[in-house]
């Protein structure tokens, strides 16, 4: 491995540090807390990358600190698989740039919303006392229904005049489970009619017979996000709220019930970015299951997946993932981001950081004639091109090598500088040879090459500043170590999976993955699961985990090309 991180970028600006600037500088808060708050129902993936490096980042800059929050209001969806693989997945996104800043429990657990249901409720209680919310006994359709929409009028519950001891008792017996799921729900009174329809007496709970994974049997009423959300903050403190665009129509909201709750002062107060949206992927949670339950990838943390734990186990760093979101920014209007820009920060990241490695994925085996029988020497290798500092190996070189096959072409099209019948091309780090004769298979196929060498024009010999036209790259067939290389590519043909209402099951992309048998020199032996390498001409490649020793396991992270920019080209 070379450098640790790149090389440190100017802080990031936009319009919600500004925001938390100017609210430092007036003095409307004396301190800087932001929070993260996923629900656990599935992996996160690279859109809540973006709001961990925008949370975090916030706070490191201004010296605050971000809370890890469970957003668990729903037990019906939510597991503890998901809480771990989500503190696994921030602790490593933000891990030497951001730890320090990460605030948790005394025991070192994320906060849980559901560590405030008690809270929560003594909440509802408070409204209802205040002739602020009412025990509804309306349907979900019929609430629905009611409520209208932005361009239909909402009507008043006939539940709305309770008194506030029935109320009272009702949500007592509610608690109590003495009714079933949906019978009734807790709702804010605030104003049937009014314009945004999230205003429209808002549900506060629902019943939910159901055991929740942090607090088990404890409740069967569970309080709905817009009323956890607003009170989670405030307990813990948040001065900024940092969320996705849609959830503008929801601040007033959040606003409305703090401020009738009387929480204490400073209040926290939301604000909404664009969420992030990129070509070729999807950016949801419960789609993204759906690939997982339908088998269509391996698991949350397929290489293919835009998870952070699926990007992590490709071999994308986290220094890359945080690169990618300074990046494309914060911005107020929701726009589609070319994922070819990801893997542009993907390639920059490993371009720095990646130690150079020779290997071939599709093998053709050229004899070198002017060889003797079981000759064998070791050139020497810079490791990296940029770096002199880490000097070079050696690497074996004998008679009989292989050259990648797409590097030889028996009817060169125009322009080929590889190597073709009767031509020359430099073997990196190694000799000139020239193609003598090509020798075919009974069906026609080529079984090998065989190729003399001019044997001064190794790195000091008489020839080596020989000008050729074209360098390949190439590995000693008797050297090289067999491995298992994954080739990952986007999974889906379609800039837009879901375009036009479209199933994206039906763009589904068939090359996805392809495993091959490469041949790799044998200094990638002793590759470790933190290493990243380039193979010279081809592709950044890492470990992936499914490696033994005996078969060692490779993903290839990327190409060090857009293929998909050539293949839009060739049109
Ligand atoms: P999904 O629909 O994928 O489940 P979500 O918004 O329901 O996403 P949460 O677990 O509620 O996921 O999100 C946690 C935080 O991450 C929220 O603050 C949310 O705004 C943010 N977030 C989620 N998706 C994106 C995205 N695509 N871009 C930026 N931030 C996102
Ligand atoms: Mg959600």
């Amino acid at each position: 491995m070379t450098t640790d991180s790149p090389a440190a970028s100017p802080a990031p600006s936009d319009f919600i540090r500004d925001i938390v600037a100017a609210d430092l500088a007036s003095g409307a808060c004396q301190r800087v807390a932001t929070r993260f708050p996923p629900e656990p129902n599935g992996y996160l993936h690279i859109g809540h990358a973006k709001s961990i490096c925008l949370n975090f980042g916030i706070a490191k800059e201004f010296g605050g600190t971000c809370n890890l929050r469970m957003d668990d209001t729903n037990p019906a969806k939510e597991d503890v698989e998901y809480v771990d693989s989500i503190i696994a997945d921030v602790r490593w996104l933000i891990a030497g740039w951001a730890d320090e800043v990460l605030r948790c429990k005394a025991d070192d657990a994320p906060f849980f919303a559901s560590d405030y249901f008690g809270q929560i409720y003594a909440c509802a209680l408070t409204l209802i006392h205040a002739g602020k919310a009412y025990v509804c006994d309306l349907t979900a359709e019929q609430t629905d229904e009611y409520r209208g929409a932005p361009d239909r009028p909402g009507r008043p519950s006939p539940f709305r005049d309770r008194s506030v001891e029935e109320n009272l008792h009702l949500l007592q017996q509610m608690r109590a489970g003495a009714f079933p799921d949906g019978a009734r729900t807790l709702r804010a009174k605030i104003d049937p009619h009014h314009p945004n329809v999230w205003l429209r007496d808002p549900v506060l709970y629902r019943i939910r017979h159901t055991v929740h994974h942090h607090t088990g049997d404890a409740w069967c009423i569970y309080p709905m996000y817009d009323f956890a959300h607003c009170l989670s903050d405030s307990i813990e403190d948040i001065t900024h709220s940092i969320c996705t665009l849609e959830f503008e129509v929801h601040r007033p909201l959040y606003d409305w019930l703090l401020q009738h709750l009387a929480v204490p002062s400073p209040r926290p107060h939301q604000y909404e970015f664009a969420r992030l949206s990129l070509t070729y992927t999807l950016m949801s949670k419960r789609k993204l299951m759906q690939l997982v339950t339908e088998g269509t990838v391996s698991g949350w943390d397929d290489p293919r997946m835009p998870t952070i734990s699926g990007l992590r186990r490709r071999g994308v760093t986290a220094a890359a993932l945080r690169q990618f979101a300074i990046h494309v920014g914060v911005t107020k209007y929701n726009a589609l981001t070319e994922v070819a820009v990801l893997e542009h920060a993907i390639r920059e990241d490993l371009n720095t950081r990646a130690q150079r490695r020779l290997g071939v994925l599709r093998p053709l085996k050229v004899v070198i004639t002017n060889l003797p029988d079981g000759h064998t020497e070791t050139v020497p290798a810079a490791n990296h091109p940029l770096d002199p500092a880490l000097g070079t190996r050696d690497v074996p070189f004998s008679r009989e090598i292989f050259i990648e096959q797409d590097d030889f072409a028996e009817i060169p099209p125009p322009k080929f500088f590889r190597l073709k019948p009767g031509g020359e091309v430099r073997l990196k780090y190694a000799y000139i040879i020239k193609c003598e004769e090509v020798v075919k298979n009974a069906d026609g196929t080529i079984a090998e090459l065989r190729c003399t060498a001019d044997l001064d024009s190794k790195t000091g010999g008489a020839t080596s500043s020989r000008k050729i036209k074209g360098t390949i790259h190439w590995v000693s067939a008797a050297h090289a170590i067999a491995a298992e290389v994954r080739l990952y590519d986007r999974l889906f043909t379609e800039p837009e999976p879901e375009a036009d209402g479209r199933d994206f099951r039906t763009c589904l992309n068939p090359h996805s993955l392809e495993t091959i048998t490469a041949h790799l020199e044998p200094a990638l032996a002793t590759a470790r699961p933190d290493d990243r390498f380039q193979l010279e001409r081809l592709a950044y490649i890492a470990l992936d985990p499914a490696t033994t020793a005996e078969r060692p396991v490779f993903n290839r992270v990327i190409t060090l090309k857009d293929t998909w920019a050539k293949e839009a080209a060739k049109g």
